[in-house]
């Protein structure tokens, strides 16, 4: 059971979030439900026109003070929040999964997630932005430096999946570099994010510097693409493809991070009690609303007898409900449309004659949005589940006869973000034919996600550029090219003929391709 008394115990909290949004009041409040109960939580203030306006023009007035701080200083903003999340995660637990009914579990991925990026764009940004030296036109005679120049004002537009760490993470390295943001959240969990901005201004980030505006994508978030000086965008596919139309248009550079219909795949030499263990976290984690989270199995002939029995157990045994506390492995779905979705999917396989070897239920004795994790086989093509993200807790299992047929069958899609490969000494050489940004061996999601050093994002239509890494922290700048010429121009001194300069640079270039 959900204890109301926790939620009600949160109210004064939550209006004091409130002032947090940038907004006059004049365009009304919108309702944030939990979906545990679709009891209220609070009304948070929606942001008009004028509103928005406003929060850039002061964000960009505040950016010129802000970037002419020394870098060491941003970075150790990063640093504190990290420990202000740290101290904080106990109510920034309860928070996250009143606002989307997930499990505690999958909340905590959020608040790890929040102080190791912290940690990593705290220790790594001087790196990521450092000026760098490079050789000049003329050895000795030209000195050149490339900079990082921040863009101004980054707009940040976050799902309502992932909703305290994503306003967190892609705001936190924009910040360090320079820029001012504007955030927008979803208007289904703004609090979740508000409660993370009190934690960044806490940590030292100055109010006009960061801004965050509430309001309908619409409305709010075409503002925003619309004024921002560099976007980064985390949603659905649709939305993005429109945002990166925009974005062209303005010819302003962005990041996207979209949908998946993400495999994994069970290789001839896989441990299959392993990959069992694997593929049912992977699948049904955060009630399988996770980009990265695994929608389709492909299982080698020789493994499919053990591995569907165990994988179908292994799910019926999942811990399903609400509640605040540490017993439960699946929580809600956050809305009555994702619980429309979801079992639109499944109905519709199971009426083309999908099996449904697991769940295929709503449980509204849990909670109103709650669905039983679900497993079918024998789907086909024409079903919408083969190829459509669910953005749920419903998996496709798939016999192949062979590891060929499962990474060609896996790679049968216009997404690519993430993949998961499961097998012995053939895994490594199998994970490099994967067409996705992060592939995973022997773990679903995790280990790529979590490996802050690394890239991740998405190939084909599942995004535009990366997070995380060092790339994740410079996207937030421009270069610039400075180059300071010496005695001499690169393009000869006036007393000395065009044709003998010519045979200067000639040797000069000879000697130059000559060296190591
Ligand atoms: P969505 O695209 O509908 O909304 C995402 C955000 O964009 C929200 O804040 C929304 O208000 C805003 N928005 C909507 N229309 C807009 C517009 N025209 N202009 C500007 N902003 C607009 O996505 P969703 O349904 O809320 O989230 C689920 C999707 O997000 C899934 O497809 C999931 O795979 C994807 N997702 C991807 C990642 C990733 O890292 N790749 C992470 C989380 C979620």
């Amino acid at each position: 059971m959900v204890n109301s008394t926790k939620e009600r115990g949160y109210a004064k909290w939550l209006r004091t979030l409130n002032d947090l949004v940038s907004s006059s009041g004049e365009a009304g409040t919108l309702k944030v439900l939990s979906p545990f109960n679709n009891r209220i939580l609070g009304h948070a203030p929606i942001s008009s026109d004028q509103d928005v306006e406003k929060a850039f023009v002061s964000a960009r007035a505040a950016q010129k003070s802000w970037s002419a701080r020394p870098v060491e200083e941003r970075q150790a903003v990063a640093d504190r929040f990290g420990k202000l999340v740290l101290q904080n995660r106990k109510r920034l637990l309860d928070l996250v999964q009143a606002e989307t009914g997930k499990s505690r579990s999958a909340g905590f991925e959020e608040v790890v997630d929040l102080v190791l990026w912290a940690n990593f764009v705290y220790r790594k940004s001087h790196v990521a932005l450092a000026e760098d030296r490079v050789p000049g036109a003329l050895p000795i005679l030209t000195q050149t430096h490339v900079r990082r120049v921040p863009w101004g004002v980054v707009g940040v537009i976050t799902p309502w999946n992932y909703p305290l760490t994503l306003p967190g993470t892609d705001s936190l390295p924009a910040l360090v570099a320079g820029n001012s943001v504007v955030l927008k959240p979803d208007s289904l969990t703004p609090y979740s994010a508000l409660a993370i901005v009190s934690l960044l201004y806490e940590a030292g980030v100055p109010k006009d510097v960061l801004q965050v505006v509430v309001g309908s994508g619409s409305t709010v978030g075409e503002m925003l693409t619309d004024r921002a000086d560099y976007v980064v965008f985390t949603g659905s596919t649709a939305t993005g493809r429109g945002i990166g139309v925009k974005c062209a248009e303005r010819l302003i550079e962005h990041s996207a991070e979209l949908g998946g219909k993400n495999p994994l795949v069970v290789l001839a030499d896989a441990n299959v009690d392993a990959a069992v263990n694997g593929a049912v976290q992977a699948c049904f984690s955060n009630t399988g609303q996770l980009c990265i989270s695994i929608e389709r199995i492909y299982v080698v002939e020789n493994h499919w007898d053990q591995f569907v029995p165990r994988f179908v157990a292994a799910t019926k045994k999942l811990r399903i409900g609400a509640g605040y506390d540490w017993r439960t492995d699946v929580g809600s779905l956050i809305s009555k449309n994702q619980l429309e979705k979801v079992s639109h999917h499944v109905t519709d396989a199971a009426r083309g004659g999908a099996k449904v070897l697991a769940g295929g239920v709503a449980r509204p004795d849990l909670g109103p949005f709650f669905y039983e994790p679900t497993v079918l086989a024998d789907v086909t093509p024409e079903m919408e589940v083969y190829g459509e993200e669910t953005f749920g807790p419903v998996v496709s299992l798939y016999k192949v006869p062979t590891d060929e047929d499962a990474i060609r069958a896996a790679n049968d899609t216009t997404y690519g973000l993430n993949a998961s490969v499961w097998g012995g000494l053939s895994a490594q050489g199998r994970a490099q034919q994967m067409q996705a940004g992060t592939v995973n061996v022997n773990d679903g999601y995790g280990a790529a996600w979590a490996s802050y050093g690394a890239p991740m994002g998405g190939m084909k239509h599942s995004g535009v550029g990366r997070r995380h890494g060092l790339g994740g922290i410079s996207k937030y700048t421009q270069q610039q090219t400075i180059a300071h010429q010496h005695l001499v121009p690169v393009s000869g001194p006036r007393w000395v003929p065009h044709k003998t300069w010519s045979r200067v640079l000639t040797v000069a270039a000879k000697a130059m391709r000559s060296l190591p």
